[in-house]
Protein backbone atom coordinates (compact mmCIF):
# COMPACT_ATOMS: atom_id res chain seq x y z
CA UNK A 1 0.00 0.00 0.00
CA UNK A 2 1.34 3.36 -0.58
CA UNK A 3 0.12 7.04 -0.05
CA UNK A 4 1.28 9.96 -1.03
CA UNK A 5 0.49 13.34 0.76
CA UNK A 6 -0.28 16.94 -1.53
CA UNK A 7 -0.21 19.54 0.92
CA UNK A 8 -2.16 22.46 -0.48
CA UNK A 9 -1.58 26.10 0.70
CA UNK A 10 -0.20 29.53 -1.46
CA UNK A 11 1.56 30.46 2.01
CA UNK A 12 3.28 27.19 2.47
CA UNK A 13 5.19 28.16 -1.10
CA UNK A 14 6.17 31.33 0.49
CA UNK A 15 7.34 30.07 3.39
CA UNK A 16 5.10 31.70 5.92
CA UNK A 17 3.92 28.82 7.47
CA UNK A 18 5.81 25.39 7.96
CA UNK A 19 4.32 22.28 6.43
CA UNK A 20 4.49 20.93 9.65
CA UNK A 21 1.25 18.28 9.06
CA UNK A 22 3.16 16.81 5.76
CA UNK A 23 6.44 15.51 8.56
CA UNK A 24 3.29 14.54 10.78
CA UNK A 25 1.73 12.84 8.41
CA UNK A 26 5.12 11.05 7.26
CA UNK A 27 5.50 9.54 10.48
CA UNK A 28 1.84 8.66 11.54
CA UNK A 29 2.25 6.58 7.67
CA UNK A 30 5.16 5.10 8.25
CA UNK A 31 4.04 4.22 11.90
CA UNK A 32 1.27 2.53 9.95
CA UNK A 33 3.35 0.30 7.56
CA UNK A 34 1.97 2.14 4.57
CA UNK A 35 4.68 3.31 2.36
CA UNK A 36 5.19 7.06 1.04
CA UNK A 37 7.81 7.42 -1.66
CA UNK A 38 7.09 11.33 -2.69
CA UNK A 39 5.26 14.30 -0.97
CA UNK A 40 4.03 17.55 -2.77
CA UNK A 41 3.37 21.10 -1.88
CA UNK A 42 0.95 23.16 -4.26
CA UNK A 43 -0.61 26.84 -3.96
CA UNK A 44 -4.10 27.75 -4.12
CA UNK A 45 -4.77 27.23 -8.31
CA UNK A 46 -7.16 24.88 -9.14
CA UNK A 47 -5.16 23.66 -12.34
CA UNK A 48 -1.84 23.06 -10.15
CA UNK A 49 -3.88 20.86 -7.63
CA UNK A 50 -5.95 19.05 -10.15
CA UNK A 51 -2.09 18.22 -11.38
CA UNK A 52 -0.43 16.96 -8.15
CA UNK A 53 -3.62 14.79 -7.25
CA UNK A 54 -3.54 13.37 -10.70
CA UNK A 55 0.58 12.71 -10.12
CA UNK A 56 0.39 11.53 -7.17
CA UNK A 57 -2.54 9.12 -7.92
CA UNK A 58 -0.52 7.64 -11.04
CA UNK A 59 2.05 6.34 -8.32
CA UNK A 60 -0.03 5.51 -5.20
CA UNK A 61 -2.88 3.81 -4.43
CA UNK A 62 -3.72 6.54 -1.55
CA UNK A 63 -3.76 10.25 -1.64
CA UNK A 64 -3.85 12.20 1.87
CA UNK A 65 -4.26 16.42 0.39
CA UNK A 66 -4.44 18.61 3.35
CA UNK A 67 -5.69 22.37 3.68
CA UNK A 68 -8.09 24.53 1.37
CA UNK A 69 -11.14 23.00 2.62
CA UNK A 70 -12.47 26.62 4.02
CA UNK A 71 -15.24 28.47 3.48
CA UNK A 72 -13.39 31.16 0.96
CA UNK A 73 -13.39 31.61 -2.84
CA UNK A 74 -9.43 30.55 -2.55
CA UNK A 75 -10.38 27.19 -0.74
CA UNK A 76 -10.80 24.97 -3.67
CA UNK A 77 -9.58 21.96 -2.76
CA UNK A 78 -12.96 20.15 -2.91
CA UNK A 79 -13.18 21.28 -6.34
CA UNK A 80 -9.94 19.93 -7.52
CA UNK A 81 -10.94 16.62 -6.19
CA UNK A 82 -14.13 17.18 -8.23
CA UNK A 83 -12.56 17.44 -11.62
CA UNK A 84 -10.22 14.59 -10.98
CA UNK A 85 -13.04 12.30 -10.17
CA UNK A 86 -15.15 13.98 -13.15
CA UNK A 87 -18.45 14.85 -10.96
CA UNK A 88 -19.96 17.34 -9.99
CA UNK A 89 -20.36 19.09 -6.24
CA UNK A 90 -23.38 18.61 -4.45
CA UNK A 91 -24.64 19.83 -1.56
CA UNK A 92 -24.40 17.41 1.76
CA UNK A 93 -27.86 18.21 3.82
CA UNK A 94 -26.45 16.41 7.05
CA UNK A 95 -22.58 18.25 6.77
CA UNK A 96 -24.91 21.67 6.10
CA UNK A 97 -27.14 20.82 8.80
CA UNK A 98 -23.95 19.82 11.53
CA UNK A 99 -22.75 23.29 10.35
CA UNK A 100 -26.00 25.09 10.78
CA UNK A 101 -25.92 23.53 14.36
CA UNK A 102 -22.37 24.57 15.39
CA UNK A 103 -22.24 28.30 14.75
CA UNK A 104 -25.74 28.04 16.69
CA UNK A 105 -24.91 26.39 19.46
CA UNK A 106 -22.06 28.95 19.47
CA UNK A 107 -24.96 31.69 19.13
CA UNK A 108 -23.40 33.03 15.98
CA UNK A 109 -24.70 34.02 12.84
CA UNK A 110 -23.40 31.74 9.54
CA UNK A 111 -21.65 33.43 6.98
CA UNK A 112 -23.48 31.94 3.48
CA UNK A 113 -19.52 31.65 2.77
CA UNK A 114 -19.77 28.51 5.17
CA UNK A 115 -21.79 26.55 3.13
CA UNK A 116 -19.30 26.32 0.76
CA UNK A 117 -18.05 23.27 3.11
CA UNK A 118 -21.37 21.39 2.62
CA UNK A 119 -20.30 20.49 -1.19
CA UNK A 120 -19.20 17.26 -1.58
CA UNK A 121 -17.71 15.44 -4.54
CA UNK A 122 -20.71 13.53 -6.11
CA UNK A 123 -19.86 9.78 -5.38
CA UNK A 124 -17.70 10.70 -2.53
CA UNK A 125 -17.99 10.34 1.75
CA UNK A 126 -17.74 13.47 4.20
CA UNK A 127 -16.35 12.10 7.40
CA UNK A 128 -18.75 13.01 9.92
CA UNK A 129 -17.36 11.23 12.96
CA UNK A 130 -14.70 13.08 14.14
CA UNK A 131 -15.57 16.42 12.44
CA UNK A 132 -13.64 18.73 14.70
CA UNK A 133 -14.18 21.94 12.86
CA UNK A 134 -16.96 23.44 10.27
CA UNK A 135 -14.81 21.47 7.43
CA UNK A 136 -15.35 17.74 7.48
CA UNK A 137 -12.88 15.70 5.91
CA UNK A 138 -13.49 13.96 2.51
CA UNK A 139 -12.96 10.05 1.57
CA UNK A 140 -13.69 10.33 -2.48
CA UNK A 141 -12.95 6.99 -4.04
CA UNK A 142 -11.43 7.40 -7.97
CA UNK A 143 -11.41 4.48 -9.46
CA UNK A 144 -10.02 1.58 -7.00
CA UNK A 145 -7.98 4.42 -5.73
CA UNK A 146 -8.97 6.75 -2.60
CA UNK A 147 -8.42 10.47 -2.10
CA UNK A 148 -8.87 11.82 1.69
CA UNK A 149 -9.57 15.24 2.06
CA UNK A 150 -8.64 16.83 5.61
CA UNK A 151 -8.42 20.17 7.18
CA UNK A 152 -5.02 22.73 7.03
CA UNK A 153 -5.15 23.29 10.70
CA UNK A 154 -2.96 21.17 12.22
CA UNK A 155 -5.11 19.93 15.40
CA UNK A 156 -8.32 19.10 13.32
CA UNK A 157 -6.60 17.40 10.77
CA UNK A 158 -4.76 14.75 13.55
CA UNK A 159 -8.11 13.97 15.12
CA UNK A 160 -9.65 13.47 11.69
CA UNK A 161 -6.72 11.34 10.31
CA UNK A 162 -6.34 9.17 13.34
CA UNK A 163 -10.24 8.73 13.81
CA UNK A 164 -11.08 8.21 10.74
CA UNK A 165 -8.53 8.13 7.22
CA UNK A 166 -5.67 5.73 9.04
CA UNK A 167 -8.39 3.44 10.13
CA UNK A 168 -9.98 3.68 6.49
CA UNK A 169 -6.31 3.20 4.73
CA UNK A 170 -5.75 0.31 6.95
CA UNK A 171 -8.84 -1.22 6.16
CA UNK A 172 -8.43 -0.64 1.95
CA UNK A 173 -4.47 -2.20 2.65
CA UNK A 174 -6.45 -5.35 3.86
CA UNK A 175 -3.69 -6.67 6.68
CA UNK A 176 -5.10 -5.23 9.70
CA UNK A 177 -8.72 -4.02 11.07
CA UNK A 178 -6.79 -2.14 14.06
CA UNK A 179 -3.73 -0.21 14.43
CA UNK A 180 -3.55 0.82 18.34
CA UNK A 181 -0.92 3.47 20.00
CA UNK A 182 0.28 4.72 23.68
CA UNK A 183 2.76 7.02 24.33
CA UNK A 184 4.92 6.43 26.91
CA UNK A 185 6.00 9.98 28.46
CA UNK A 186 9.93 10.23 29.90
CA UNK A 187 12.11 12.50 31.94
CA UNK A 188 15.76 11.90 32.72
CA UNK A 189 17.23 10.48 30.18
CA UNK A 190 18.63 11.62 26.73
CA UNK A 191 17.60 10.53 23.17
CA UNK A 192 20.62 8.13 23.11
CA UNK A 193 20.32 7.08 26.88
CA UNK A 194 16.78 5.38 25.98
CA UNK A 195 17.74 4.00 22.55
CA UNK A 196 20.29 2.22 25.05
CA UNK A 197 17.90 0.50 27.37
CA UNK A 198 15.73 -0.34 24.70
CA UNK A 199 18.29 -1.48 22.03
CA UNK A 200 18.49 -5.33 22.52
CA UNK A 201 14.28 -5.41 23.09
CA UNK A 202 13.94 -3.38 19.51
CA UNK A 203 16.18 -6.02 18.23
CA UNK A 204 13.73 -8.68 18.84
CA UNK A 205 10.81 -6.88 18.00
CA UNK A 206 12.59 -6.38 14.42
CA UNK A 207 13.26 -10.26 14.04
CA UNK A 208 10.25 -10.80 15.24
CA UNK A 209 8.60 -9.68 11.86
CA UNK A 210 5.97 -7.38 10.76
CA UNK A 211 3.49 -8.10 13.38
CA UNK A 212 4.61 -7.16 16.26
CA UNK A 213 4.97 -3.85 18.18
CA UNK A 214 6.97 -1.43 16.85
CA UNK A 215 8.82 1.73 18.95
CA UNK A 216 9.45 4.80 17.96
CA UNK A 217 11.10 7.79 19.94
CA UNK A 218 10.23 11.27 19.96
CA UNK A 219 11.95 14.05 21.26
CA UNK A 220 9.56 16.75 23.06
CA UNK A 221 11.93 19.18 23.98
CA UNK A 222 10.97 20.93 27.65
CA UNK A 223 8.80 18.06 27.84
CA UNK A 224 11.40 15.37 27.74
CA UNK A 225 11.47 12.05 25.57
CA UNK A 226 8.22 9.89 24.26
CA UNK A 227 8.60 6.50 23.40
CA UNK A 228 5.11 5.61 21.31
CA UNK A 229 3.98 1.45 20.90
CA UNK A 230 1.84 0.89 17.94
CA UNK A 231 0.65 -2.46 17.87
CA UNK A 232 -1.74 -3.97 14.70
CA UNK A 233 -4.34 -6.59 15.23
CA UNK A 234 -7.67 -7.93 13.60
CA UNK A 235 -10.14 -6.51 16.31
CA UNK A 236 -9.75 -4.06 19.68
CA UNK A 237 -9.64 -6.30 22.10
CA UNK A 238 -6.37 -8.16 20.92
CA UNK A 239 -5.00 -5.03 20.11
CA UNK A 240 -5.69 -3.55 23.97
CA UNK A 241 -3.70 -6.58 24.92
CA UNK A 242 -0.35 -6.86 22.35
CA UNK A 243 -0.32 -2.65 23.62
CA UNK A 244 -1.00 -3.38 27.77
CA UNK A 245 1.73 -6.70 27.29
CA UNK A 246 4.32 -4.50 25.44
CA UNK A 247 3.87 -1.17 27.91
CA UNK A 248 4.64 -3.60 30.87
CA UNK A 249 7.77 -4.72 28.83
CA UNK A 250 8.99 -1.16 27.55
CA UNK A 251 8.69 0.17 31.25
CA UNK A 252 10.32 -2.76 32.80
CA UNK A 253 13.35 -1.82 31.00
CA UNK A 254 13.13 1.94 31.15
CA UNK A 255 12.31 1.95 35.06
CA UNK A 256 11.10 4.84 36.88
CA UNK A 257 11.62 7.58 34.33
CA UNK A 258 8.26 6.88 32.84
CA UNK A 259 6.24 9.31 34.53
CA UNK A 260 2.94 8.99 32.08
CA UNK A 261 1.37 7.45 29.34
CA UNK A 262 -0.36 9.87 26.12
CA UNK A 263 -2.09 13.15 26.97
CA UNK A 264 -0.57 12.84 30.54
CA UNK A 265 1.43 15.92 31.72
CA UNK A 266 4.48 16.20 34.68
CA UNK A 267 1.33 18.34 36.52
CA UNK A 268 -1.35 15.62 36.19
CA UNK A 269 0.96 13.09 37.54
CA UNK A 270 1.78 15.21 40.65
CA UNK A 271 -1.52 16.19 41.33
CA UNK A 272 -3.50 12.98 41.40
CA UNK A 273 -0.16 12.18 43.55
CA UNK A 274 -0.97 14.78 45.96
CA UNK A 275 -4.42 13.87 46.46
CA UNK A 276 -4.17 10.35 46.96
CA UNK A 277 -1.78 11.08 49.75
CA UNK A 278 -4.15 14.08 51.12
CA UNK A 279 -0.92 16.38 50.93
CA UNK A 280 -1.04 20.02 49.98
CA UNK A 281 1.67 21.98 48.21
CA UNK A 282 3.39 25.29 47.68
CA UNK A 283 6.28 26.71 45.82
CA UNK A 284 9.06 28.94 46.24
CA UNK A 285 10.19 30.19 42.90
CA UNK A 286 13.12 32.45 42.22
CA UNK A 287 14.44 32.36 37.98
CA UNK A 288 11.31 30.47 37.07
CA UNK A 289 9.33 33.70 38.20
CA UNK A 290 5.92 31.84 38.86
CA UNK A 291 5.88 29.18 35.94
CA UNK A 292 5.98 26.30 38.63
CA UNK A 293 2.73 27.60 39.66
CA UNK A 294 1.57 28.44 36.12
CA UNK A 295 2.12 25.05 35.57
CA UNK A 296 0.40 23.41 38.44
CA UNK A 297 -2.68 25.40 38.10
CA UNK A 298 -3.57 24.03 34.63
CA UNK A 299 -4.45 21.17 36.29
CA UNK A 300 -8.70 21.10 37.24
CA UNK A 301 -9.04 21.51 40.58
CA UNK A 302 -5.52 22.30 41.92
CA UNK A 303 -7.39 24.32 44.65
CA UNK A 304 -7.78 21.74 46.37
CA UNK A 305 -3.91 20.71 46.78
CA UNK A 306 -2.24 23.65 45.58
CA UNK A 307 -2.55 26.24 48.51
CA UNK A 308 0.30 28.90 46.53
CA UNK A 309 3.20 30.43 45.60
CA UNK A 310 5.63 32.81 46.09
CA UNK A 311 7.99 34.54 43.79
CA UNK A 312 10.76 35.25 45.65
CA UNK A 313 13.12 37.33 42.93
CA UNK A 314 14.72 39.37 44.87
CA UNK A 315 17.42 38.10 47.63
CA UNK A 316 15.47 40.58 50.29
CA UNK A 317 12.51 38.53 49.48
CA UNK A 318 14.00 35.44 49.89
CA UNK A 319 15.11 36.51 53.76
CA UNK A 320 12.40 38.71 54.39
CA UNK A 321 9.51 36.76 53.57
CA UNK A 322 10.71 33.61 53.08
CA UNK A 323 13.44 33.71 56.22
CA UNK A 324 15.98 32.26 53.74
CA UNK A 325 19.33 32.87 56.13
CA UNK A 326 21.14 35.76 54.35
CA UNK A 327 24.48 34.71 51.79
CA UNK A 328 24.37 33.81 48.43
CA UNK A 329 21.15 32.91 46.47
CA UNK A 330 22.36 30.34 44.26
CA UNK A 331 22.64 27.22 46.41
CA UNK A 332 20.95 24.16 47.70
CA UNK A 333 20.52 25.97 51.33
CA UNK A 334 18.30 28.36 50.03
CA UNK A 335 16.11 26.00 47.55
CA UNK A 336 15.93 24.27 50.93
CA UNK A 337 14.73 27.28 53.27
CA UNK A 338 12.96 28.68 50.60
CA UNK A 339 10.68 25.37 50.01
CA UNK A 340 10.76 25.40 54.19
CA UNK A 341 9.98 29.11 54.50
CA UNK A 342 6.80 28.92 51.96
CA UNK A 343 5.30 25.40 53.44
CA UNK A 344 4.94 27.18 56.73
CA UNK A 345 4.38 30.85 54.88
CA UNK A 346 0.93 28.73 53.69
CA UNK A 347 0.49 26.02 55.58
CA UNK A 348 1.49 23.54 53.31
CA UNK A 349 2.51 19.90 53.64
CA UNK A 350 5.02 20.12 51.00
CA UNK A 351 7.48 22.60 49.94
CA UNK A 352 8.92 23.40 46.79
CA UNK A 353 11.93 25.88 46.14
CA UNK A 354 13.70 26.42 42.76
CA UNK A 355 16.99 29.08 42.64
CA UNK A 356 19.51 29.22 40.35
CA UNK A 357 20.61 31.24 37.42
CA UNK A 358 18.96 31.82 33.91
CA UNK A 359 21.24 33.32 32.34
CA UNK A 360 23.03 34.99 30.29
CA UNK A 361 25.34 36.12 33.26
CA UNK A 362 26.86 34.03 36.03
CA UNK A 363 26.00 34.65 39.31
CA UNK A 364 27.39 34.27 42.62
CA UNK A 365 30.48 32.10 40.60
CA UNK A 366 27.83 29.54 39.03
CA UNK A 367 27.40 29.69 35.27
CA UNK A 368 24.36 29.97 33.50
CA UNK A 369 22.15 26.82 33.80
CA UNK A 370 22.98 26.25 37.56
CA UNK A 371 19.57 25.34 39.57
CA UNK A 372 19.21 23.86 43.03
CA UNK A 373 15.94 22.45 43.79
CA UNK A 374 14.27 21.02 46.84
CA UNK A 375 11.40 19.63 47.97
CA UNK A 376 10.26 19.74 51.56
CA UNK A 377 7.70 16.88 52.84
CA UNK A 378 6.31 17.33 56.37
CA UNK A 379 9.46 16.70 59.38
CA UNK A 380 11.31 14.74 56.37
CA UNK A 381 14.56 15.10 55.42
CA UNK A 382 14.66 17.79 52.89
CA UNK A 383 15.47 16.55 49.53
CA UNK A 384 17.44 19.04 47.23
CA UNK A 385 19.88 18.19 43.81
CA UNK A 386 21.66 21.08 41.81
CA UNK A 387 21.28 20.49 37.87
CA UNK A 388 22.69 21.90 34.98
CA UNK A 389 20.41 22.91 32.27
CA UNK A 390 21.54 23.89 28.60
CA UNK A 391 20.18 26.34 26.07
CA UNK A 392 19.19 30.02 26.37
CA UNK A 393 17.82 32.23 29.34
CA UNK A 394 13.90 30.98 28.52
CA UNK A 395 14.71 26.77 27.94
CA UNK A 396 16.83 26.80 30.99
CA UNK A 397 13.44 28.31 32.93
CA UNK A 398 11.15 25.74 31.72
CA UNK A 399 13.88 22.63 32.05
CA UNK A 400 13.63 24.01 35.88
CA UNK A 401 10.19 24.05 35.98
CA UNK A 402 9.55 20.51 34.73
CA UNK A 403 12.63 18.93 36.95
CA UNK A 404 11.39 20.39 40.22
CA UNK A 405 8.06 18.79 39.26
CA UNK A 406 9.75 15.35 39.02
CA UNK A 407 12.17 15.63 41.71
CA UNK A 408 8.40 16.41 43.41
CA UNK A 409 6.98 13.24 41.81
CA UNK A 410 10.18 11.07 42.52
CA UNK A 411 10.17 12.31 46.35
CA UNK A 412 6.58 11.33 47.07
CA UNK A 413 6.61 7.90 45.08
CA UNK A 414 10.20 7.04 47.25
CA UNK A 415 8.01 7.95 50.65
CA UNK A 416 8.40 4.48 52.89
CA UNK A 417 4.98 2.98 53.54
CA UNK A 418 3.28 4.96 50.82
CA UNK A 419 1.50 3.20 47.73
CA UNK A 420 0.51 5.52 45.53
CA UNK A 421 -2.70 4.79 43.74
CA UNK A 422 -2.65 4.73 40.06
CA UNK A 423 0.78 4.50 39.47
CA UNK A 424 1.99 1.81 37.91
CA UNK A 425 5.82 1.64 38.86
CA UNK A 426 4.85 2.58 42.54
P1 LIG B 1 -10.20 25.79 7.50
O1 LIG B 1 -11.33 24.90 7.26
O2 LIG B 1 -10.01 26.08 8.97
O3 LIG B 1 -10.20 27.07 6.68
P2 LIG B 1 -8.44 24.67 5.57
O4 LIG B 1 -8.61 23.25 5.27
O5 LIG B 1 -8.97 25.63 4.58
O6 LIG B 1 -8.94 24.97 7.04
P3 LIG B 1 -6.12 26.17 5.22
O7 LIG B 1 -7.01 27.37 5.08
O8 LIG B 1 -5.32 25.72 4.06
O9 LIG B 1 -6.93 24.93 5.72
O10 LIG B 1 -5.18 26.36 6.48
C1 LIG B 1 -5.70 26.79 7.72
C2 LIG B 1 -4.55 27.00 8.68
O11 LIG B 1 -3.98 25.74 8.97
C3 LIG B 1 -3.38 27.82 8.10
O12 LIG B 1 -3.53 29.19 8.29
C4 LIG B 1 -2.23 27.27 8.87
O13 LIG B 1 -2.15 27.91 10.12
C5 LIG B 1 -2.58 25.83 9.07
N1 LIG B 1 -1.98 24.97 8.04
C6 LIG B 1 -2.43 24.76 6.78
N2 LIG B 1 -1.65 23.89 6.12
C7 LIG B 1 -0.66 23.55 6.97
C8 LIG B 1 0.46 22.67 6.86
N3 LIG B 1 0.69 21.96 5.75
N4 LIG B 1 1.26 22.53 7.95
C9 LIG B 1 0.99 23.23 9.08
N5 LIG B 1 -0.04 24.06 9.24
C10 LIG B 1 -0.87 24.23 8.19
Amino acid sequence: MRCEVVAVGTELLLGQIIDTNSAWLGEQLALAGIDRTHGQTVGDNLDRIVGALELALSRADAVIVCGGLGPTQDDITRDAIAAVMGVPLEADDDVADRILERFAARGRRMPANNMRQAMVPRGATAISDPQPGTAPGLICPVGDKVVYAVPGVPSELHEIVRGAVLPDLARRAGSVAVISSRTLRTWGDSESGLAERLAEHMRELDEAGPAAPTLAFLASGIEGLKVRITVKADDEATAAQRIDAEEKLVRDLLGDIVFATDGDTMEHVVAEMLTSRGLTLAVAESLTGGLVASRLVNVPGASDWFRGGVVSYAPEVKFTVLDVPEGPVVSAGTAVAMAAGVRSLLGADVGLGVTGVAGPDALDGEPPGTVHLAVVVGDDEPVTVRVMLPGGRETVRQLACISLLDLLRRTLRGRRGDTPRGWPLA
